[in-house]
Formats: C-alpha cells, structure tokens, sequence
C-alpha cells in the first residue's frame, strides 16, 4: 500500500483541447514530483455525446453518418496531437494508436448499420471509443514535460459485472489487477492515465460504468490501490451550492460530507457520477472537487464529516429528464401488494427510482424514474397489472414527462425545525405548484416533483429562502 497515492481524474472539459490537456498535464507533473500519480481521464468534451448518437444512427441505418463521423473525431484529435506532442516518435505512435481505435470504431459502426440493431454490449463498446482516444493524449503531454507516462486500458485494471450501460465493479478482482498492472509502474516512477468509464467483465468483455463515470473510475481505483486521497479535476471551483448554470450566485462550499455529496448526486448534481463516494466511504479516503482551469484554489473536500451550516440546508439539487410513473384507481385500496408488485416491476427493468410518494388516501401510487428507463418500465407495469386493468381495480398507469425534481440536502437538517414548511412557503410564494413531496427518514433530504418549466424558478426561490450565498459562520 502506498498512503500517499493520488488518484487524479480529469474531465471532458479539463481535457477539451491542446491547451486544456498541457494544462491537467502540468497539474499532473508538479503533483509528481511529490507524490505516486494515478491519472484518470475522460473522454474530450462532446465525444460521448457524439459516439452515442452514431451508435443510434447507425441503428437507424444511417451508413452515411459513419464515415463523416469518423472523420470528424480523426482531425479533431490529430490536430490536438500535432499541437500538442513535439517528439515525432511520440506522435506517430499516439496517432497509430489512434488509427486502430478508429478503424474499430468504424468496424463496429457499419456492423451495426448491416444489422440495424444495437444490443447495450456494441453501445458500450462504440461510447468507451472517446476515453480510449483522450488517453494516450493526456499521457503523451505528460511525457513531453520530462515525466515518464503510458496510457492504459481499464479493460485491464477495472473489472466489472456484465450489466451492460451501468456496470458495478468487482473490487476484489480489481484490486488484484491494479495491484498488478499499476504499481509496477508506480515504483518506477512511471504515472500511469487509465481511460475513465470504462471496464471490463471477467470474460473480457467491455462494459460502461453509466454517463459521467469517470468519477468513479476514479475512486474505484483509489480504493483498489489504497489512495490516500482522490482529486476530481473539473471546470467548477467545487461543489457550489446549487448548479451555477441554475443559479449563478451559487457558492462554493469548502466541505461537504459523504452523505450530503452522494444525495446531491443521486438528485442530479452532475458534478459526481452517483456512485462516486461508494468506493470510499468505509475507509474514510477524502475526495477532492478541483478547478482544473484555476488549480490555486482548493475546491470541496468531501469527508465523513462537514461542517453543518445555520438553516440545514447546504445545497439544492434539481434533475430533469425524469418521468412521473402512477399506478392508481379507487380499487387499489384493497390490493395488499401493489407496491411490491409495482416495485417488482421497476427491479425487473432495473429502472433507477428515484422518488417514491403514496398518499394517504391510497389511491395512487407515484414514483419517479429517468425517462430514459420509462417505456421497458410502464410496458412492465401494465403486464403486471394486466388483469386489475381489465377488471377495472387499477384505473389508470399514467406517465408525465413534463416534470423535474428539485431536492434541499444538508446532515443538519435533521434537528432543524421548519426547513419542510421554508420550502413550502418559499415554492408557494413563486406560485410553484408542488405535485409531490418526500422526505427520507434520513432527513438529509426534502425533494418535490414540480412541473418542468418552474424547475429553475424553484430552486432559484429555495436558494434565495436559504440564503445560501452568503457564506456561513
Ligand atoms: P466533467 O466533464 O469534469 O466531469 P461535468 O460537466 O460532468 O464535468 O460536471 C461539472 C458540471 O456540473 C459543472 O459545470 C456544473 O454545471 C454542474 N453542476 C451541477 N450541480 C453542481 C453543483 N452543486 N456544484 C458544482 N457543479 C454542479
Ligand atoms: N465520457 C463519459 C461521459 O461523457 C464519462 C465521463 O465523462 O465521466 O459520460
Ligand atoms: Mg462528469
């Protein structure tokens, strides 16, 4: 073990051109003189999106989209290489790495236009393409500032369980192979960039953590190597106390703790990938959020414990492109496993719940799922409840697209009386009408469904009500 390991990872946008990437490059060298490096990198900004959408083009049958798109992705990283990387050696090598994930990628793109079909393997293969590309940039960058460097797949490092789309680590396993592949490396002074969002089944096969993975990648490694601390590089100064691009006064909060950062990001912060602080948490292992565009600053530290703030609540979250799920009818009174057996159906589909409400009348049952998990999620409950339809039992599963949930967080809000009835008042004043409420019995949460064109306005309000910009004692 080595206590002082850092495990960095860096952003699509810390990595969104040359000089974004001698930017981490440099974060990355001066921190090596001090300290065993671990990189992680993402892919460059928008090449995820750009992937995913050629996968379902291709699907679509669109033959023609392949060839614009590869050549797309070929100039912009070749010209990030040629600006970037001065050693002709170093470049010819980089760009024939290039060329073989590209003629992959192209492999794999034409075979899903021959066979109009997408299975979430082939997703999972064409949308890792990006990290694969950024990777061998970042490591090159690295060298050419005089510390020695090597790009490497986490097919080889991360080991996962096959659910294609959103794969769980096998910690054991990758421990064994990162102790392996990366520590050799270390020792000899070497920094190893491990492509992010990536890893690999037992059997090989490549498999995606979900969007925005990267960040776990990266505390997935500081566990499986026992870091002392990781540092996520991206394009805020921290967690701030609600999105900027919602609310710009938002502010910067020096410390959070585990709980708070992981509801925060369960509700949508996009700064953490959800499960970022999963791999950390046991061993008490700090995770820093980190300005790569101003790395004079020291960004959040998320810990076991941060400090509580005067209201309770220390930031709000909101998260759109969600779909309100209600399984209802007078008849559902009686029926003692409606929500075992709605929730059956949400397990079956493996669809991420996201808030669950019943109100006291038992009429409807409500919860919230990503939109992206509705149709295999409605299709499952209407065969569940196939014959309660036909007998008119259960009226109606209805769904409703037009809806975000917005969520104040804070450990201290347990033992703070009235932040439910502030939150209220607050939405009510704006004349925000709510549709649902929970609230954990954690309490680290209150979160309400409310329509989506009022989601701005609401958070904006829940701030301003907080007074979350002033900074606390
Ligand atoms: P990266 O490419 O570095 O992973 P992301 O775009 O995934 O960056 O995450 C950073 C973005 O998260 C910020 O630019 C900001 O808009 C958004 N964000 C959402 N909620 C928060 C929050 N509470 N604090 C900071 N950033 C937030
Ligand atoms: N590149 C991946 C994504 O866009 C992973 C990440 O950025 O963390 O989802
Ligand atoms: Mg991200």
């Amino acid at each position: 073990m080595s206590s002082c390991l850092c495990v960095m990872k860096f952003g699509g946008t810390s990595v969104g051109d040359a000089s974004c990437i001698r930017r981490a490059a440099e974060i990355v060298r001066a921190a090596a003189e001090r300290q065993p490096i671990v990189v992680v990198v993402s892919a460059m900004s928008g090449v995820t999106n750009r992937l995913i959408e050629g996968a379902r083009r291709a699907e679509a049958g669109e033959e023609e989209h392949v060839t614009s798109l590869i050549q797309e992705l070929k100039k912009q990283h070749e010209d990030v290489l040629n600006a970037l990387v001065e050693d002709s050696r170093s470049r010819i090598a980089i760009a024939s790495a290039h060329a073989r994930v590209l003629n992959e990628l192209e492999r794999m793109l034409h075979g899903t236009a021959l066979l109009r079909e997408l299975t979430p393997r082939a997703l999972d293969a064409i949308s890792g393409i990006g990290e694969r590309l950024s990777t061998p940039l970042l490591a090159g960058a690295i060298t050419q500032l005089g510390r020695r460097s090597v790009p490497i797949s986490a097919t080889e490092v991360i080991i996962t369980d096959s659910h294609h789309g959103r794969a769980e680590p096998l910690m054991e396993e990758t421990h064994r192979r990162s102790e392996t592949r990366l520590r050799p490396l270390l020792n000899d002074g070497v920094v190893p960039v491990v492509t992010g969002f990536i890893g690999s089944t037992l059997e090989g096969v490549q498999t995606t953590l979900g969007r925005g993975g990267s960040d776990y990648s990266a505390t997935i490694l500081g566990a499986a190597l026992g870091a002392a601390e990781t540092i996520i590089w991206t394009d805020v100064d921290g967690v701030k106390t609600a999105d900027p691009r919602l609310v710009p006064e938002a502010r910067t909060l020096p410390e959070i703790s585990y709980n708070e950062a992981a509801e925060l990001a369960f509700f949508g912060a996009r700064v953490l990938h959800p499960n970022t602080l999963r791999p950390v948490m046991a061993a008490n292992v700090p995770v820093w959020i980190r300005n790569s565009f101003a790395p004079e600053k020291l960004g959040t530290r998320i810990m076991a414990d941060g400090t509580p703030t005067g209201s309770g609540v220390k930031a709000l979250t909101a998260i759109r492109d969600v779909t309100l799920v209600t399984v209802g009818g007078p008849g559902i009174v009686g029926l003692t496993d409606v929500l075992a057996r709605s929730f059956a159906a949400t397990s079956a589909t493996r669809a991420n719940v996201l808030f669950v409400t019943q109100s006291s009348s038992q009429n409807d049952i409500c919860f919230v799922i990503p939109t992206a998990d509705e149709k295999r999620t409605v299709a499952a409950l209407r065969e569940a409840f196939a014959p309660e339809v036909e007998e008119h039992t259960v009226d109606h599963i209805s769904e409703d697209r037009n809806i975000a949930i917005v969520a104040a967080v804070g450990e201290n809000m347990r033992g703070t009386p009235g932040v439910a009835g502030r939150t209220f008042n607050a939405l009510g004043r704006e004349g925000i009408n709510i549709i649902a409420i929970a609230q954990g019995s954690s309490e680290y949460n209150i979160s309400c469904v409310v329509e989506e064109p009022a989601m701005q306005r609401a958070v904006k309000a829940l701030h301003a009500e907080f007074r979350l910009h002033e900074p606390t004692a």
